[in-house]
């Protein structure tokens, strides 16, 4: 039963925590240790439990957590954890990057550490450590003996894993890539199960994880070629409502959900100016025009007409819903009255991904972000007619979508139709009143949002 197997898994420090960071590079930035530490605990985790381990993040968050409160934390997990399975194990793995100086040096590779004469800490720290090796060309400094807080006062076998040195350019350099960061933690996943005699591998990849088929709020990890994605949907009996901000203004997701009564959910719908000396002189939205949102004004002349690179989603009050190309900036008021007086919403987004069920690449050679991994939001209806909301992540943890992602998202939903919405880093979800997506601070001319 791996289930009874408990591993808990330290990031190491906290955001703020002083040091612990990299040189400067000559752009005159820096990485700070969390911000490798961090993903690849949040992706160990996510790896052990998909082999049928229990495993925990032990400080979850960016918090500055000391390490006398990591170590109480870890010592009465590991107590409830026996309480509910006697012969249960629990181990402990606090995740870190080394650094030999506050200035760049050619110190560099992968070490690990256990507590002085901690024979299962010695053995764990070999079985995790030969596997470590394996991966990314790093020297190998070894298995060696520590007196390290975490590892010296926790309860059981422990060790410290230093995954590359932030002070050698070259390691610094692979802290922030995921595939880097996912290597690490697969190498430390494989080297828990050899420790435990774990022989039978994962069922298959990480799953993507059946979404949920209820409406409302849910939230999945995608995993596509060893990267885990977040991905936000509200689901919801009917479309959602395409609302403003102030006119000529652009505003942040928060003013313009208060301008609205009921929201239950909202997600960013950017609609970009021609350019930055456009948006200096009128910021004026750029794409389709909508209804009047109950405020009673007709708003057809709020946007410009849609871009012919851009394509438009209308949902139609019939039941219908279309995806349509325009070939000319000019706008034409007579598409816009049969689009203000007859249909929910129309709204222009980047590029189209399920017209009639089927994929489609409809202008995805119109923006070359398609093919990068980014925040997304996507606007989509199902055979059934159930509408979707949805926003992938793009942070530390969440690695973000190409448009070829994001059709495997539309399989796995069922959308017949589907677009492409967003604006790199412009991603986010209000659910309820909070924020489930980062919080993006760009500021937006428009937003979708369903009512209760
Ligand atoms: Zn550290």
């Amino acid at each position: 039963m791996n289930k009874e197997i408990l591993v808990l898994v330290d990031d190491g420090h906290g955001e703020m925590t002083p040091g612990k960071r990299t040189p400067k590079f000559t752009d005159g930035s820096v990485i700070k240790e969390h911000q490798f530490n961090q993903p690849v605990a949040t992706k160990l985790v996510a790896l052990l439990k998909h082999n049928g381990l229990s495993a925990h993040n032990i400080t979850q968050g960016n918090a500055d957590v000391t390490l006398p409160t990591r170590v109480k934390i870890a010592n009465a997990l590991a107590a409830i954890h026996l309480r509910k399975y006697p012969n249960g194990k629990v181990i402990f793995i606090s995740v870190h990057y080394n650094a030999m100086s506050d200035n760049w040096s050619s110190v560099s590779g992968v070490e690990t550490f256990h507590h002085y004469g901690s024979k299962e800490g010695k053995r764990l720290a070999a079985d995790v450590h030969s596997e470590i090796i394996k991966g990314t060309v790093q020297s190998n400094r070894g298995v060696k003996e520590a007196g390290y807080y975490v590892i010296k006062y926790t309860s059981m076998p422990a060790i410290l894993v230093e995954l590359g040195f932030m002070s050698n350019l070259r390691e610094a350099s692979l802290m922030l890539d995921q595939d880097f960061q996912y290597e690490c933690a697969s190498e430390i996943c494989e080297g828990v199960k050899k420790y435990f005699n774990i022989t039978e591998s994962a069922p298959g990849p990480l799953p993507i994880l059946t979404p949920s088929t209820k409406l409302g709020y849910s939230k999945l990890r995608h995993l596509h070629n060893n990267f885990l994605t977040d991905v936000h949907i509200y689901k919801s009996n009917k479309p959602p409502e395409y609302v403003l901000g102030t006119p000529r203004r652009y505003e942040s997701i928060s003013q313009i959900e208060s301008k609205y009564k009921d929201v239950e959910a909202i997600v960013n719908a950017n609609l970009f100016p021609f350019s930055a000396v456009d948006q200096a002189k009128t910021p004026l939205g750029y794409g389709l025009i909508i209804t009047d949102n109950g405020q009673g004004k007709k708003i057809a002349d709020y946007y410009q007409n849609s871009s012919p690179n851009f394509v438009d989603l209308i949902a139609w009050k019939d039941g219908k819903v279309t995806i349509e190309t325009v070939t000319s900036h000019i706008v034409d008021n007579r598409r816009l009255a049969n689009i203000q007086g007859n249909a929910f919403f129309g709204a222009s987004g980047c590029y189209a991904l399920k017209i009639e069920g089927k994929d489609t690449r409809l202008y995805w050679d119109k923006v070359s972000h398609a093919n990068s991994y980014t925040d997304r939001t996507m606007v989509g209806v199902d055979g059934e007619g159930m509408w979707y909301m949805i926003v992938a992540e793009s942070n530390t943890n969440s690695k973000g979508l190409r448009a070829l992602d994001q059709q495997v998202i539309c399989d796995l939903l069922g959308l017949d139709y589907c677009v492409n919405f967003d604006g790199g880093g412009s991603s986010a979800m209000k659910h309820k009143g909070k924020f489930v997506t980062k919080q993006s601070g760009r500021n937006i001319p428009a937003a979708f949002i369903s009512r209760l």
